[in-house]
C-alpha cells in the first residue's frame, strides 16, 4: 500500500540506505536492550532496528500507519502504542529505557520538555531534529541560540550533536537541515534544583523578555540584592546565565519563600 505523506503529522520519511545505517549504528542496539522509538512511520528505522533488539516498542499517532505495522510485525517482536506521543508516559514503560526517533518537526519543542519529565528512567535518547533545534539544545552562554530550551535540557541531560542530515535523505524532503542528537541524563546532585516548577517560571521569565535586563524580567522572584550575593550582575541579559546560575537563582527563591 502506498502511504500519502501527512504534513500535520511532520511526515519525512527516511529513505537513504546508507543514513539510515549510520543513525541505527550510531544508537547500537543490542539484544536484551529496552527501546522505544517515537514514530516509526513506514519502519525506516524500526526494521534495522528490530534486527538487532529482537523486539521493541514503538508510538505512533497516525491510523494508517498503524495498520501497516500490525500486517507487517507480530505482537511478540513490536509493540504498538497507539496515540499522540505528547501524552505518553514513557516512565510505564521501565528503567534503563533507550529513546530513540525521527522526530516530527512540528511539534520537537514541546516533546522534548514532555520527554524531560522521564530522564530518570532513560538511559538515553537519540533523535533527529531540525538542525536549528539543535544548535538550540547545545547552545553555550552568550550566543544567540542559547535559551529556554537549551538551560531546561542541559539541566537534565548532557547532549552531543552527531552528525547533520540532508533533505535528500527523506521523502518528501523537508525544507530544513537536519541532525543527529544524543540525550543522556546527567546526575542531578552535584546541581539540583530544589523545585523544578520554579525553575521552570524562572527560565520562562528570563528568557521571555531577552532584550530586558534580569533585573527587569526576574523582578517577581529575586531583587537585585539577591541577584548580588550569588555574584550575578543584575544588569545582564538572560542569555549571559549558567544553568548553574539558574539553578542557584531557583534555590536562593526557594529558600527564601519556605
Ligand atoms: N521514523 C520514520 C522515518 O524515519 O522514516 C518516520 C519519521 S516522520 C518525520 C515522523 C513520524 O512521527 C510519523 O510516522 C508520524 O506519523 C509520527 N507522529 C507525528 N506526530 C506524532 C505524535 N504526536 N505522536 C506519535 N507519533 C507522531
Amino acid at each position: 500500500m502506498i502511504h500519502q505523506a501527512r504534513k500535520r503529522f511532520g511526515q519525512n520519511f527516511l529513505s537513504d540506505p546508507n543514513i539510515i545505517r549510520k543513525i541505527v549504528d550510531s544508537i547500537a542496539p543490542q539484544a536484551g536492550q529496552r527501546m522505544v522509538e517515537i514514530g516509526p512511520g513506514l519502519a525506516a528505522m524500526t526494521d534495522p532496528l528490530l534486527e538487532r533488539l529482537g523486539k521493541m516498542e514503538v508510538v505512533e499517532i497516525d491510523r494508517d500507519l498503524i495498520a501497516l505495522l500490525k500486517e507487517r510485525y507480530s505482537p511478540d517482536v513490536l509493540t504498538i502504542h497507539e496515540g499522540d506521543a505528547l501524552k505518553f508516559d514513557f516512565g510505564a514503560l521501565g528503567p534503563d529505557l533507550r529513546i530513540v526517533g525521527n522526530l516530527p518537526y512540528n511539534i520537537s519543542t514541546p516533546i522534548l520538555f514532555h520527554l524531560a519529565d522521564f530522564a530518570d528512567q532513560v538511559r538515553d535518547m537519540t533523535f533527529m531534529l531540525q538542525k536549528e533545534v539543535v544548535m538550540r539544545m547545545v547552545a553555550d552562554p552568550g550566543s544567540s541560540e542559547y535559551g529556554r530550551l537549551s538551560v531546561m535540557l542541559q539541566y537534565r541531560f548532557r547532549m552531543g550533536r552527531l552528525f547533520d542530515v540532508p533533505p535528500g535523505a527523506f521523502r518528501p524532503a523537508p525544507k530544513v537541515m537536519s541532525s543527529i542528537v544524543r540525550l543522556v541524563p546527567r546526575p542531578t546532585e552535584s546541581l539540583e534544583a530544589k523545585d523544578d516548577t520554579l525553575l521552570r517560571k524562572i527560565v520562562t521569565a528570563a528568557f521571555g523578555q531577552r532584550r530586558k535586563t534580569l533585573r527587569n524580567t526576574l523582578r517577581d522572584f529575586i531583587d537585585e540584592a539577591g541577584l548580588s550575593a550569588l555574584g550575578i550582575d543584575s544588569g545582564q541579559r538572560a542569555e549571559r546565565l549558567s544553568v548553574a546560575d539558574y539553578i542557584a537563582i531557583t534555590n536562593a527563591c526557594h529558600a527564601k519563600r519556605a
